[in-house]
């Protein structure tokens, strides 16, 4: 998958969308449920998706480009 922009700065944008305090604190409240924050690699619309999630529906793009943070993250 090509990624457009820079990770990280989703996985920011992401946490702080969600409430998050870091990356890392969203990465572990994630971890542990059953739906994880999951941001569009083109738009950044962030949304709920399964944790292995990789090309989720962005409602924005009308695209699949919707990434689960833990997948971007390289998690899992
Ligand atoms: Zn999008």
């Amino acid at each position: 998958m090509l990624v457009k922009v820079n990770s990280q700065e989703l996985l920011e944008q992401a946490a702080s969308d969600y409430g998050y305090e870091d990356v890392l604190e969203m990465f572990e409240a994630s971890m542990f449920d059953s739906t994880c924050p999951a941001i569009c690699t083109e738009c950044g619309y962030t949304t709920d998706y399964e944790p292995d999630q990789d090309r989720g529906w962005c409602e924005d793009c009308g695209k699949n480009t919707v990434v689960s943070v833990l997948v971007l993250g390289g998690i899992i």
